[in-house]
């Protein structure tokens, strides 16, 4: 660790050898970060990735609500964004968001400035990094039905700007580059009274609660529903949903060592007090062998799985 840490540029921001990683995240289970970098600032990321060797594996998360860092750990340089990209600004109907800009703050001050169009945000409980790589949405709506652009630095710290048509951005997928850094994303919402619009992200809150283990150690759906081609054709209705599947096969409520289908919500992996990050994966390939046996459907993971398994 002392190794890599040696062979990293000099910053102005702060490296953290072993710091402690999917203990951050939503699951609050998993490994650590070999070196977690915290930039100072726009300009200090930067120089960070255009100085940092190209052999150096590089990883960036947002609020980690998304992702199982595995028990082993992360290896190579885990970059958290600070304070300095979670800014928010509102001109006319764009809003203007760093990566780390928390969704749900970004939806609640666009209804501030009587800007709508962005409320689904505001069940979301990541980041405006996370959700452009992830194409994060809900209710009819995905970001890139609001995105004007994203700012992204590349390995070598090049600024990349993105529309939505650059990155191929369909249902919970991008193109975007793993090593890609997003900063930033301008998002277009349209004028609207501002009650209206609070209204609609008081009645979004309201029906999450209602619906989802929100409060719970989760990392959202475990599963990407199906497409309509995959159901047809292992002759299932076309509008089934991945929860349906997944009860189909007695998942709910389904347990492996500390690590829970959610009986609310059974496409939500729960971490019921003690599990570790490959209770919830080995829980989540049950599901997946189970729903294939069935019906020969793979589901595709929503949960980002990364890092190293631990040896025992
Ligand atoms: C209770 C709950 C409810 C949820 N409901 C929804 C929902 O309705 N709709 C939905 O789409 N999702 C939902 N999610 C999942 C999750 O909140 C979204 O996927 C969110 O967009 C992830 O953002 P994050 O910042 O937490 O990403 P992280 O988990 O930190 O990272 C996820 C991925 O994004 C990448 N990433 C993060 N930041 C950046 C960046 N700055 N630049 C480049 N890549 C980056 C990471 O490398 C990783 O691959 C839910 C999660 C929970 C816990």
């Amino acid at each position: 660790m002392a190794n890599l840490i040696e062979k990293l540029p000099t910053i102005r921001g702060r490296y953290t050898p072993d710091a402690p990683l999917g203990a951050k995240g939503w699951f609050r289970c998993g490994g650590t970060a070999e070196v977690l970098f915290k930039p100072a600032d726009f300009e200090d990321l930067q120089h960070f990735m255009a100085k940092c060797p190209s052999d150096i594996p590089l990883h960036v998360f947002g609020a980690l609500s998304n992702s199982i860092i595995r028990d082993g750990g992360l290896k190579g340089v885990t970059i958290r964004l600070g304070r300095d990209f979670s800014n928010i600004t509102i001109e006319g109907n764009e809003v203007t968001a760093g990566a780390l800009a928390l969704d749900a703050n970004v939806a609640t001050q666009a209804a501030e400035h009587g800007v709508g169009g962005l409320e689904f945000l505001s069940g979301i409980p990541g980041s405006i990094g996370g959700a452009v790589k992830m194409n994060a949405g809900c209710y009819g709506t995905e970001i890139k039905d609001i995105m004007v652009e994203a700012m992204a630095l590349d390995r070598k710290g090049e600024i990349h700007l993105f529309k939505p048509q650059d990155l191929d951005m369909t249902y919970r997928h991008t193109s975007l580059a793993d090593d890609m850094i997003v900063v930033s994303a301008i998002l277009k919402g349209v004028t609207e009274d501002a009650d209206t619009v609070k209204k609609r992200i008081h009645d979004i809150k309201e029906k999450r609660e209602q619906s989802q283990p929100i409060r719970e150690k989760t990392g959202g759906s475990t599963f990407a529903n199906p497409s309509a081609q995959e159901l047809t054709k292992a002759g299932l209705l076309d509008t089934m949903k991945v929860w349906q599947l997944i009860d189909q096969v007695r998942g709910r409520g389904l347990e492996v060592g500390g690590a829970q289908m959610s009986i609310k919500h059974c496409n939500f992996m729960l971490n019921t007090g003690n599990a570790t990050a490959s209770d919830l994966e080995n829980l989540g390939e049950e599901i997946r062998n189970r729903v294939f046996e069935k019906y020969g459907i793979s589901l595709r993971w929503e949960i980002r799985r990364v890092g190293e398994f631990k040896v025992d």
